[in-house]
């Protein structure tokens, strides 16, 4: 040990540093030593030094990763964006289309609603006019119009445009069209029913004349032309040649045809409604009993059978099986 001291203590190192002019030499001189100590020292600082830039280095490179990492999601993010904005722009197309469905429909259920209310006033002017010509009273449907759902008038707050989108919307949403529908078809389901029966009641209803003749005896008291007393006529006599033709004065079911007595041959309908007809002093039978006929229908023809002066129809109309003057029901000629 003492040895390797001597040899450090003992050897020396001379450094010198030679300028390029005419300055003199420059020279130090240290003992092994010390100069190994410098060494040690230049060798540290060096490390040092390489371990701060390998440090600086490293986080450079960190620092560039993240960066990259950050730009990748920025571009991301703004991809995401512009699919939003793209998202967004198709939305706004679909309102807009959705908008122009709307208006259509709007369109097409105010002109439909239009046709239902020219309907509706044809449908009253035929029912006035049937009332007027069968003395009917059937009243005409009401009229189930638009104007009471849809209203155009606004109150200046919202576009009118948007106002009846709106209004439309609502409709739509309430089901109202279906309901105005509904509606209206049930007031046509009631007329067409009233109506119906109406005409049945009509074609029943004893009010045709039955044959072509001269009204020789009218209803209610006279001198009976066979007796010669004074009895009520229950019904009327029109007189034409033998053979005329005799027709239903309404719609019914022959309930009697046949041989009765002083009415001699007799035709008698029930009409329904409380009408019954009686058709006497037939010459010929031209319908059974059970048979259904029809106003019109040709049910036998003009004779003088039974009880009687001369070829004539006497006919009869009851109402709850009495008998009520006929030219108070038959319709004129
Ligand atoms: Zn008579």
């Amino acid at each position: 040990m003492n040895k390797l001291k001597n040899y450090f203590r003992q050897n020396k190192v001379t450094i010198m540093v030679i300028p390029k002019s005419q300055k003199s030499i420059k020279q130090w001189h240290f003992n092994l030593a010390i100069a190994f100590s410098i060494l040690i020292l230049l060798i540290l600082a060096n490390l040092a030094l390489l371990t701060t830039t390998v440090t600086t280095r490293l986080h450079s490179i960190i620092l560039t990763t993240q960066n990259s990492t950050l730009n990748k999601n920025m571009i991301i993010k703004e991809d995401q964006l512009q699919s939003l904005e793209s998202i967004n722009n198709l939305r706004l197309e679909e309102i807009t289309v959705l908008k122009t469905s709307l208006e259509d429909t709007l369109t097409y259920v105010n002109s439909r609603l239009i046709e239902m209310d020219a309907v509706n006033q044809n449908v009253s002017q035929l029912v006035s006019m049937f009332n007027q010509e069968t003395s009917s009273n059937i009243s005409v449907p009401i009229s189930r119009s638009f104007d009471r759902f849809i209203n155009t008038s606004t109150d200046g707050l919202i576009p009118e445009e948007d106002a009846l989108l709106s209004q439309l919307a609502d409709l739509i949403a309430n089901d109202e069209i279906s309901k105005l529908i509904l509606e209206q078809g049930n007031e046509y389901s009631e007329l067409i029913t009233t109506l119906q029966s109406q005409i049945t009641y009509l074609e029943c209803r004893p009010d045709l004349y039955p044959t072509q003749g001269k009204l020789t005896s009218p209803f209610g008291f006279r001198r009976d032309p066979v007796t010669g007393k004074t009895a009520s006529h229950k019904g009327i006599d029109l007189a034409n040649a033998t053979g005329t033709n005799v027709y239903t004065a309404g719609d019914g079911i022959v309930i009697f045809a046949g041989w009765n007595g002083s009415f001699g041959n007799v035709i008698i309908i029930n009409h329904g409604y409380g009408y019954k007809t009686v058709y006497a002093h037939l010459n010929e039978l031209k319908a059974s009993k059970g048979s259904t006929v029809t106003k019109g229908q040709l049910i036998g023809t003009m004779g003088s059978s039974g009880k009687s002066t001369g070829t004539h129809l006497h006919f009869e109309v009851r109402f709850n099986d009495t008998q009520i003057n006929p030219l108070n029901i038959l319709k004129e000629k």
